[in-house]
């Protein structure tokens, strides 16, 4: 089953990466957005699954279902919560990103200390409750479902000067295409969805998310400045009618 996921990704990943379409790159960031906005519970890691079945490997799916239907953390989600901090821009060295992309280990930075101490705290926990539940699984196949589990890679590259990203699923070639284009990754300030802006004037998730951002500051404006008027309006009107008399 893995070697299968091994063999099937250089195809989809040239695919992504190299000769990489528009419309390949919308699918992967359909996803990705997709899941940063997915819930919690079975039924949505579910549902996820179902639509985009091969953006994780078929065993982090398992897990993350046999960890749910225990009630226990898992790394569908702990994933999820990097991501999340990340595209909120709570990732200012970079400790979470290198982690979702698959260049550093969880547990390097747990172990240097900092602000990774609580993800590889969770991560550790994680990892322990996957050992003690799944009674057919191996440490290596909880190394597999965990974060360790999807080493990329960074190749020097003489003639280009530089190095090149090889990742080795979807979710990181995703990951890595936002990256590039970080200015994309927007949270909708009035419900908080995750977004992928498709131009940089695209500020809300939705049509319903902007109408509600117009009144919301129709409200304001209202509010402090019609206040301003309208007295100004009342007193003016006081005046006329004194004037009258
Ligand atoms: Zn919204």
């Amino acid at each position: 089953m893995n070697e299968h996921m091994v063999e099937r990704k250089p195809n989809q990943l040239a695919l992504a990466l190299n000769q990489r379409t528009d419309a390949d790159q919308k699918s992967l960031w359909a996803a990705l957005e997709m899941f940063a906005n997915c819930g919690d519970q079975v039924s949505d890691l579910q549902a996820f699954r179902q639509q985009h079945p091969r953006f994780f490997p078929v065993m982090f799916y398992d897990h993350g279902e046999l960890l749910l239907k225990a009630g226990k953390d898992n790394f569908f989600n702990w994933r999820k919560r990097l991501l999340r901090s990340v595209w909120e821009g709570r990732d200012p060295e970079g400790k979470r990103l290198a982690v979702l992309l698959g260049t550093e280990e969880a547990s390097n930075y747990g172990f240097k200390g900092g602000d990774f101490q609580a993800e590889e705290a969770e991560f550790v926990a994680i990892s322990s409750d996957a050992l003690r539940l799944g009674e057919t699984l191996t440490e290596g196949d909880i190394t597999y479902a965990s974060d360790r589990l999807f080493p990329a890679r960074v190749n020097p590259d003489w003639q280009a000067g530089s190095f090149r990203y090889k990742p080795t699923i979807d979710f990181q070639a995703a990951v890595y295409a936002l990256m590039r284009e970080s200015w994309r990754a927007r949270v909708c300030p009035i419900c908080r969805r995750f977004i992928i802006a498709s131009k940089p004037a695209n500020i809300y998730c939705s049509r319903d998310c902007a109408i509600a951002a117009r009144q919301k500051r129709d409200l304001d404006y209202w509010r402090s400045e019609g206040r301003t008027l309208r007295l100004k309006r009342t007193k003016a009107a006081r005046k006329k009618s004194g004037k009258k008399k």
